[in-house]
C-alpha cells in the first residue's frame, strides 16, 4: 500500500518555482492558471516498451524521450510549454529504474523550465503517457492546415539520423558513427524556443517530425490542400548518417531521411520573404536551418533529383517514378 504513495513522494513530487501552478502533485487535481489573454494547448503521447522504444533502452533515455516528444508536439503548435502530467506504468516499483527515468524527465524538464503537476502510478507492462500543456495567443496556433501556395519548407536539425540509429540498434552495428546516431534517437531535441517564435515570422503552419518527412509534410499538405516538391540535395544529413549510408547504401524506399520517424525537428512552411529574418532567428537559436522544398496548388509531393527526375512520394514512401518534368 505504501509503495506507490512513497514512490510518488519520492520521484514524483518535485519541488517547482512556476508560481502559475496553484496545486500541483498532491491532491485530486493540479489547479493551474493560464495567462490572461492566451489559451491552453493539450498534446499527448504515449510511449510503449518495444513499440516505440527498443526494451533495452536506458530508463534514463526513456524519461528524456517520453517528454521530449510531448514538448515538441507544443513547439509544433507555437506553443509555449508550462505543465506535464505523467501517467506511469511499470511492471514493478524498480526504484533504480524510476531513478533513472526521473534524471532523464527532469533534465528536460528544468532545461525548459515545466513543471511536473501530476499524473497516475500504475502497476503493468512499462507504458509512459505524457500530456503536455502550454499556451497560445488566440488564432496564433501554428496549424496543419494552413500551409499556402507558393511557400518555401524548411526543417530543423538532420534528418535520418534516429531511424539509423534504430538500424544499428537492431542489427548490432558498431561504427565509429553509430552512438551519435543512437543518441540522436534516445535524447531528441525539443524546438521549444523556436516553435513559440515562428508565428512571427509569417510561419502558420508546423508540423514535428515524428513519423518521417513524407508522412508528415503529408499531413500538412493533405489539411492544406496542396502539393510540395522536395529537392533530394538538400536535405539536410548529418556528418555521422552520410558515413553510416556510405558503408550501408540502402534504397530510396528506406532513405532515411525521408520515411525514417522519430526525429522530432520542426518542419515548417513560410513565404520567400521571410527566409532571411527566419535564418537569422535560427542562427541566434543556434538551430540548423534548411529549406528543402515548396508548396503549389499541384496536388502530390515530388521529390527532385539531382539529374532531375522527379518522383513521385507517397506517406508511406515513394510510389513510382513519375516522368522527368
Ligand atoms: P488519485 O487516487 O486521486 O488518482 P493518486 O493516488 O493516483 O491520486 O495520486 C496522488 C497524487 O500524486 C495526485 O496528485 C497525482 O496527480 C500524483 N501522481 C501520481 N502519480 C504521478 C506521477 N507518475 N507523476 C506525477 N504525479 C503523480
Ligand atoms: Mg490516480
Amino acid at each position: 500500500m505504501g509503495t506507490e504513495f512513497d514512490v510518488i513522494a519520492a520521484y514524483f513530487d518535485l519541488p517547482s518555482s512556476r508560481e502559475d501552478v496553484l496545486l500541483g502533485v498532491g491532491d485530486d487535481g493540479a489547479v493551474l492558471r493560464v495567462p490572461p489573454g492566451y489559451v491552453l494547448v493539450v498534446s499527448t503521447d504515449t510511449l510503449v516498451a518495444g513499440v516505440h522504444f527498443p526494451q533495452d533502452t536506458p530508463a534514463q533515455a526513456i524519461g528524456h524521450k517520453a517528454l521530449a516528444v510531448n514538448l515538441s508536439d507544443l513547439a509544433a503548435m507555437g506553443a509555449q510549454p508550462a505543465w506535464v502530467t505523467l501517467a506511469l506504468t511499470l511492471p514493478a516499483a524498480d526504484r533504480a529504474w524510476i531513478s533513472g527515468f526521473m534524471q532523464g524527465f527532469r533534465g528536460l524538464l528544468e532545461q525548459e523550465g515545466v513543471a511536473l503537476v501530476g499524473g497516475d502510478t500504475t502497476c503493468g507492462p512499462l507504458s509512459i503517457t505524457v500530456q503536455a500543456l502550454g499556451w497560445v495567443e488566440p488564432d496564433k496556433a501554428l496549424r496543419r492546415d494552413a500551409a499556402r501556395p507558393e511557400e518555401l519548407i524548411f526543417v530543423t536539425g538532420t534528418l535520418g539520423d534516429a531511424a539509423a540509429g534504430l538500424h544499428c540498434w537492431q542489427q548490432g552495428i558498431q561504427t565509429p558513427h553509430s552512438p551519435a546516431l543512437i543518441e540522436r534517437l534516445c535524447y531528441p531535441t525539443p524546438r521549444c524556443a523556436l516553435g513559440t517564435q515562428l508565428h512571427a515570422y509569417e510561419v502558420r503552419a508546423a508540423i514535428d517530425i515524428s513519423d518521417g518527412l513524407c508522412a508528415d509534410l503529408g499531413h500538412i499538405l493533405k489539411a492544406s490542400a496542396l502539393g510540395a516538391t522536395l529537392y533530394l540535395e538538400h536535405l539536410p544529413l548529418s556528418a555521422a548518417l552520410q558515413a553510416h549510408l556510405h558503408q550501408h547504401p540502402v534504397a530510396l524506399e528506406q532513405y532515411p531521411a525521408l520515411n525514417g520517424g522519430d526525429d522530432y525537428e520542426l518542419l515548417f512552411t513560410a513565404p520567400a520573404p521571410a527566409e532571411k529574418d527566419l535564418r537569422r532567428l535560427c542562427t541566434a537559436l543556434q538551430i540548423p536551418l534548411t529549406c528543402i522544398g515548396h508548396t503549389h496548388t499541384t496536388p502530390g509531393c515530388l521529390l527532385q533529383t539531382p539529374d532531375g527526375r522527379h518522383i513521385s512520394l507517397s506517406r508511406r514512401g515513394y510510389e513510382h517514378f513519375a516522368p522527368a518534368c
